[in-house]
């Protein structure tokens, strides 16, 4: 029975509020707090209508650390999930140390400036959250978050020595707009349009946007082209298996998906640094966000799914091993139960069953942790049963090389 506050009212806010409201033995009481309060009062009257549970919602803007250590001292929480963007990390872990919160998000820390995906500035939490006796868990989202946690399961497991790991992300829904990104356009762009890396032989080997493709057969779904890229739970799954040899991250991308985006960045839409306009600056990839389509309104009319899911090799009892383990997830059925789309709901249920795992002592410790360092038969065991089954096969044809 414990008090939460969780921050940020976007898609993947609605879906953590709604599975934390399906949850009322674990989360007693539930704040939705964010920048519009109106966006926190809408969710709060879909969630009473729908599962009949009241929960309260309030205004802040987390990129001060007073109001929300103010936040905090009004509703006295356990813990906070944070789930604004990647910008308030930092202020809202430093309002916890402040109140004595627990933390929880689901993507790394962004200085605003540039686009940078590591998680040193919050790895350098640690030894605050050690002595105040706090926990602090980064990347609960999918990816990071369930790869993580899936990369877990195959080393607790079957795997002596994991030594090829490839984390393969497809989206193979239809939204039925000629573009619109999945989550925050503004973080999602920054992500894909930066140079990718993967880890080889110890190191960081750099690779140019889009420079590497595959052909992946993804199930349920077919064959889709597939990009390496990086993505930052590689940073956290190589420092934690330090048997991996070669770590890379793929994601689908449609050539209609892909010819936008070159537009995008050919017309210098993509840029961080700000321009004046008319006596006023601004960031063009903020005004980009403002003109997109709301990722969170996306929902209605999507059809088809995701399938994220990590593709392993590596050695068990001397012998050559491979495993796939993965979670199909469909647009309508995420739209259906909480009215958020897909990569939404892959979000924020898994933010949902980290904060279950802390409130109900199964993860636990004073420090900065990522979700591979926790215990993942209880997190799995809970998140087939709360909307995202998931399927494994062994010793098949992986189709990396
Ligand atoms: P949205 O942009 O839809 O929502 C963000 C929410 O945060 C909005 O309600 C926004 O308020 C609020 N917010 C922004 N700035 C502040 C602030 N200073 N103080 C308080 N609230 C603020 O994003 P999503 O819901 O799509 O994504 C949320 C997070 O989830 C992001 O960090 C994203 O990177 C992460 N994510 C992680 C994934 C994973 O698998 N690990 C996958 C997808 C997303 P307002 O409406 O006023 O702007």
């Amino acid at each position: 029975m414990s008090r939460v506050v969780i921050i940020g009212a976007g898609g993947v806010g609605r879906v953590t509020a709604f599975k934390c409201a399906q949850n009322k033995e674990i989360f007693s009481e539930i704040v939705l707090a964010s920048r519009t309060k109106s966006k926190c009062d809408v969710i709060a009257a879909d969630i009473e209508k729908q599962l009949g549970v009241k929960i309260k919602t309030d205004q802040v803007d987390a990129d001060h650390v007073d109001q929300v250590v103010a936040l905090f001292k009004k509703h006295e929480p356990k813990m906070v999930i944070n789930v604004a963007l990647p910008y308030q990390d930092l202020t809202i872990m430093d309002a916890c140390l402040q109140a004595g919160v627990h933390y929880l998000d689901t993507a790394n820390y962004e200085p605003p400036e540039e686009a940078k995906f590591e998680y040193k500035w919050q790895w350098a939490y640690q030894d605050k959250f050690k002595e105040a006796g706090l926990t602090a868990v980064l990347g609960c989202g999918f990816d990071p978050g369930v790869t993580g946690v899936f990369t877990s399961r195959a080393a607790k497991h079957f795997f002596d020595e994991i030594h090829y790991l490839d984390i393969v992300d497809c989206n193979a829904g239809d939204h039925g707009k000629a573009f619109a990104t999945n989550f925050n356009p503004e973080i999602n762009i920054r992500e894909i349009t930066q140079k990718g890396k993967y880890w080889e032989d110890g190191k960081w080997v750099e690779t140019n946007p889009f420079e590497f493709r595959k052909d992946l057969d993804y199930p349920n779904i077919g064959k889709r082209p597939s990009y390496l890229l990086f993505h930052e739970e590689l940073e956290s799954l190589v420092k934690n298996y330090p048997t991996i040899k070669r770590a890379r991250f793929w994601m689908t991308f449609g050539d209609e998906y892909l010819t936008h985006l070159r537009v995008i960045q050919n017309i210098g839409m993509a840029s961080i640094e700000p321009v004046n306009y008319e006596g006023k600056e601004i960031v063009p990839l903020q005004f980009l966000k403002a003109v997109l389509p709301n990722p969170g309104d996306l929902g209605e009319n999507y059809e088809g799914e995701t399938s994220i899911g990590c593709r392993i090799k590596g050695v068990k009892d001397g012998k050559e091993k491979t495993y796939y383990i993965w979670n199909n997830c469909s647009h309508k059925a995420a739209f259906d139960e909480t009215g958020a789309q897909g990569v939404s709901y892959t979000t924020g249920v898994p933010a949902m069953i980290g904060a279950a795992m802390m409130l109900t002592g199964k993860w636990s410790g004073a420090g900065v942790f990522n979700v591979e360092e926790f215990d993942s038969d209880p997190f799995l065991e809970k998140l087939a049963t709360s909307g995202l089954p998931w399927h494994e096969k062994h010793d098949i044809e992986l189709g990396m090389d």
